[in-house]
């Protein structure tokens, strides 16, 4: 089915959809545990929901494909990350909250170091620290370009922002960065006639920023890679017929969330906070996104006990959102982050789908568990981008297929 086929059928449904996203769910024994961290968890509320609804464990891009947070929440929403490509220039972009609008280029930004003939010694620049980033991207952002604004943010240790704003910029360019050291960076190629423009303007950017951080080493010069601008993609509503209200703290999934077209509320970390979110904008939506992040942060510091700790709170937390009137609940992550591995990982992710009023089949899952959910009807490696529309389906959103 494609996205296309329910635009064709979505109907006007009265029945409240919340989609449960803790971010890198999916976890792993460790050396200390021979349960994973979800399983290792009390959970006695999803757990009950779990044996009332349908389980399984999905893959949000492909079986062996480790997905970043961006490309994972696309698949969640139904948006197979395949298809629905976002460069990582745009994805850069959302993960700062920069308020990036249509006709943008965005790209990725590293600093790096290069030798007295131009050769990259080190396409990292030896992970400069994000301050002394934030102290470059000052200088670059001094640079003049005729006919274009242009914006420069820091993001993490080497990695900035690089966008460009005006008319008759197209993101069709090559990447400036040769992916190995022992090299000289490239020039930036436009692949298409829209794009010249912007090629020439990235050209002067790039001889300008190399003469400003020349004697800056080990970040004397910056690579550029993933051109993007905001794709031409159909919100949640064309595509599912719902109104979608996100509730998260990270810029990330809020910039995800509004490429969608759903209405995005700030919340905190906590439960208490989301679900506060939810009941204000209960009238104004049939769909919420509520993300928590902290499972994932702790999986990726290995902090094993930590992130069962932010799974039980959530647990614990759920009788106050459902209580709401949730009709129909789905409950996953969008990849694993197994503390284990401190790391994002291509493992299959736990699901599960909740309804009330007699309209789910149960299986015979009893917990919400990684194990458990291997014998789910959802299957153990089903596609992730089929769970929203199966959720959607038990609120009634779909009218029948053909006659
Ligand atoms: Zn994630």
């Amino acid at each position: 089915m494609t996205l296309d086929t329910y635009s064709d059928i979505a109907q006007p449904a009265d029945a409240h959809t919340v989609l449960l996203v803790l971010d890198g769910l999916g976890g792993l024994p460790d050396a200390e545990h021979s349960q994973t961290e979800l399983e290792f968890a009390q959970t006695p509320n999803l757990d009950a929901l779990a044996a009332e609804g349908i389980c399984g464990l999905h893959e949000p891009v492909a079986s062996g494909v480790t997905p970043g947070s961006g490309p994972g929440h696309l698949a969640l929403f139904g948006y197979h990350p395949a298809k629905y490509y976002v460069g990582r220039g745009v994805l850069s972009a959302l993960g700062v909250g920069f308020d990036l609008r249509k006709g943008d280029v965005a790209a990725r930004g590293n600093f790096c170091t290069i030798d007295e003939s131009g050769v990259i010694t080190d396409r990292r620049a030896g992970r400069i620290s994000t301050e002394k980033n934030a102290e470059l991207c000052e200088i670059l952002r001094e640079i003049e370009l005729p006919g274009a604004e242009l914006f420069v943010q820091p993001v993490k240790e080497h990695r900035f922002l690089l966008v460009l704003r005006g008319e008759g910029l197209g993101s069709g360019v090559g990447d400036t960065d040769p992916h190995e050291t022992g090299k000289t960076p490239l020039e930036p190629a436009p692949v298409d006639d829209a794009s010249r423009k912007t090629a020439d303007l990235l050209r002067r950017f790039l001889d300008e920023a190399g003469k400003r951080l020349a004697d800056r080493k080990p970040a004397n010069m910056a690579l550029l890679r993933g051109f993007s601008s905001i794709p031409d993609w159909p919100s949640i509503t064309q595509s599912y017929g719902v109104s979608g209200g996100a509730v998260a703290a990270y810029p990330m999934y809020k910039g995800v969330s509004r490429l969608l077209g759903m209405s995005v509320y700030d919340s905190d970390a906590s439960m208490q906070s989301k679900t506060q979110l939810v009941r204000e904008h209960w009238n104004d939506h049939n769909f919420f996104f509520v993300h928590v992040k902290k499972t994932d942060s702790h999986g990726e510091d290995g902090a094993f006990a930590e992130k069962v700790k932010i799974i039980e709170e959530v647990d614990a937390a759920l009788p106050d959102l459902v209580g709401l009137g949730v009709d129909v609940l789905a409950v996953t992550g969008d990849h694993s982050t197994p503390a284990a591995m401190k790391a994002h990982s291509w493992h299959p992710v736990p699901a599960l789908i909740w309804a009330k009023d007699h309209v789910i089949r149960p299986d015979e899952v009893r917990r919400f568990g990684e194990r458990p959910c291997i014998h789910g009807s959802l299957g153990p490696r089903f596609p992730g981008s089929s769970l929203l529309p199966l959720a959607l389906a038990h609120a009634r959103c779909f009218d029948k297929f053909g006659a």
